[in-house]
């Protein structure tokens, strides 16, 4: 017997028609690349939205094609994302930090055809628009009258001004119903090694990710909440908070191409920021800032951090010089993208500051949707002790089942998503990274987790960033080779850093020898390039050796 309950399809275009009925005068706003800052409301983007599905159509966009961006956090890259995915086309973000040659594959492989840019983004256009297969319109995200030059633009066939494009449209228009399986969105993975791959989310998987992310034990958001995403909209969908808003009701507010320190807290205090979410490093920068100049946050209470290990430092610092709560948070761009979160349960509540601080380090607990497991080398389970480590497989109804075009074959093992990271679980149910399983260190046979000593060497004052990788020994095998880089003005010894290991973990994982970089490369996403440290430090002589 079937239920008797209406059938109405999980669509994208459902939370902006939602925002607009019930929330439509609450503000978005954006730092506009423009320079000022720009204010709308989601009654407005609503009617931008249509009118940009509207253009799609007068563009030859059918349902299905990819139609790709290349844009930071604002108003405009809103209304796409609402305006193509809700008319049945596939938006592809496009990662503006990556080399042209990787945008001109990977727009090639998606085969987009329109793309939509911000202006920053104009060198990269003009150095991919005579290469890319299928892209036959270029629009600009801007008004006439920052258009590029006609001679530069001249050279770029079929360029288009987004502001022209929308205004001729009346906005009349209904959102079409379709399956809620239908594709909504692409994303390529950060590709450490090989070719980016594609992630190609739903409808159905989006809207589900939406409801369970806003949860208040995940990034807990409501309509009385300010939100600020510094996590880009080009990378996995900003982590879903461009659709938690507009769900939710809270304001909005996208900071453009405005990542720094200053422009962040700025924005932060004028605005009456209540939520944040981004990568460690953004808040290394932010916390630099608020440090340098004696400031203080008087509205914000709370920041999801993930995309990699937040260190227990900064959940301290954050929380009892700042009154920040971290929601330490993992999850990947195969997962749209959040798994788990390190929010408490009750018998967390009187805990101790250190045994709390303990619970939020740890990459957290499922949330509802996603289903996790740890498997030995011989592909059975684990259990959940928090001691034992394995790799860490997920399933649930927002975890990709193959990558777009079947890159790769079938990536599930028993009909689960094998996620590449090595992990722990407690008997209460919290996960723990102990590293990438590419970057394990493999000391005689047993793993080091590098995660583990870098978020020591970050509790060190003088050290702004570390990363732990392996290094070559002729007796273990591999030994943990500590790269540090420095505060500015700070100075430490590598013996200090050796011994500020003391005591911390097992004498054997203390890293055989510290070396002092001006920079750690960061890849595309923020996250630490490894696999460059490693290619750099590749004949490095140990100590120890
Ligand atoms: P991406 O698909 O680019 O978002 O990268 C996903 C990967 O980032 C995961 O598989 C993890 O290796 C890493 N990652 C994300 N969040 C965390 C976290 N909170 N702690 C440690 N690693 C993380």
């Amino acid at each position: 017997m079937f239920g008797q309950m209406m059938q109405m399809p999980l669509l994208i275009s459902s939370l902006i028609v939602h925002a607009e009925r019930h929330h439509g005068d609450q503000e978005v706003v954006s730092r506009r690349v423009e320079g000022d800052i720009h204010r709308t409301t989601y009654r407005q983007i609503a009617r931008r939205s249509r009118q940009v599905a509207q253009a799609l159509a007068t563009l030859g966009v059918s349902p299905g094609d990819r139609v790709a961006t290349l844009a930071w956090n604002g108003y405009r890259h809103m209304e796409l994302y609402f305006g193509v995915s809700g008319s049945g086309a596939v938006l592809h973000t496009l990662n503006p930090r990556l080399h042209p040659d990787q945008v001109t594959y990977i727009a090639d492989h998606a085969e987009d055809q329109v793309l939509f840019f911000d202006m920053t983004f104009w060198p990269l256009i003009q150095a991919v628009a005579g290469r890319t297969k299928t892209i036959r319109h270029w629009v600009a995200m801007t008004d006439r009258a920052h258009m590029p030059p006609a001679d530069q633009a001249a050279k770029v066939g079929g360029l288009l001004c987004y502001e022209e494009l929308v205004e001729a449209q009346d906005g009349r228009y209904e959102w079409p119903r379709f399956d809620e399986n239908t594709a909504s969105s692409l994303c390529y993975t950060s590709g450490t090694t090989g070719n980016p791959k594609g992630v190609l989310y739903s409808h159905r998987s989006t809207l589900l990710h939406t409801l369970s992310a806003a949860l208040p034990d995940c990034l807990g958001v409501s309509a009385a909440d300010v939100v600020l995403p510094v996590v880009p909209m080009f990378h996995v969908n900003s982590w879903g908070i461009v659709y938690i808003a507009p769900m939710t009701g809270a304001k909005l507010v996208l900071p453009g191409a405005g990542l720094d320190g200053k422009s962040l807290y700025d924005l932060f205090e004028s605005e009456g920021v209540t939520i944040s979410a981004g990568v460690p490093t953004v808040w290394q920068g932010l916390l630099a800032y608020v440090d340098a100049n004696g400031l203080k946050f008087s509205t914000m209470r709370k920041s999801a951090i993930g995309g990699s290990a937040c260190p227990p430092a900064m959940i301290r610092k954050l929380l009892d010089e700042y009154g920040v709560y971290v929601i330490h948070a993992w999850g990947m761009t195969e997962m749209s993208p959040i798994g788990t979160a390190a929010a408490f349960k009750s018998q967390h509540v009187h805990q101790t500051p250190e045994q709390r601080l303990a619970v939020m380090s740890t990459q957290g607990r499922a949330v509802f949707g996603v289903d996790m497991k740890i498997v030995g080398t011989n592909g059975a389970e684990l259990p959940w002790d928090g001691k034992e480590a394995g790799d860490l497989h997920v399933r649930g109804p927002w975890i990709m089942a193959r990558y777009f075009k079947n890159e790769g074959g079938d990536p599930l093992q028993d009909d689960w998503f094998p996620t590449g990271d090595v992990a722990k679980i407690s008997p209460e149910g919290y996960m723990i990274i102990t590293d990438r399983s590419k970057d394990v260190i493999k000391s005689g046979g047993e793993w080091i987790g590098s995660i583990d000593l870098e978020n020591i060497a970050m509790a060190h004052p003088a050290v702004a960033m570390a990363a732990c990788i392996a290094a070559k020994h002729p007796k273990w095998d591999e030994r943990p080779l500590l790269v540090v880089m420095k505060k500015p003005g700070a100075e430490v010894t590598r013996d200090e850093l050796v011994a500020f290991y003391e005591g911390k973990i097992a004498k054997w994982w203390t890293p055989d020898d510290v070396v002092f970089v001006d920079a750690i490369p960061l890849g595309a996403t923020g996250k630490m390039q490894k696999i460059k440290l490693r290619e750099q430090f590749r004949d490095h002589k140990l100590p120890t050796a």
